[in-house]
């Protein structure tokens, strides 16, 4: 159960201080641990970085 970011990432940085889990890397394209993230359960209604990710290149793993 985890979120990943596909290569269409342009690297803006938005969803990285909205995860509630701390489990977004920057880079050149930005990773998810699937090891950490639950997908906001707990935290939010929907993903939170799938919903402020201006390219919606966030989709479930
Ligand atoms: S779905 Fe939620 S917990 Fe998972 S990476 Fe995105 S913001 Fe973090
Ligand atoms: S919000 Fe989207 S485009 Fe911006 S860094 Fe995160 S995954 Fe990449």
């Amino acid at each position: 159960m985890a979120m990943k970011i596909q290569e269409d990432c342009i690297a803006c940085g938005a969803c990285l201080p909205e995860c509630p889990t701390e489990s977004i890397t920057d880079g050149d394209i930005y990773v998810i641990d699937p090891a950490t993230c639950v997908e906001c359960v707990g935290h939010y209604d929907a993903p939170r970085c799938k919903d402020v990710c201006p390219v919606d290149c966030i989709v479930k793993a």
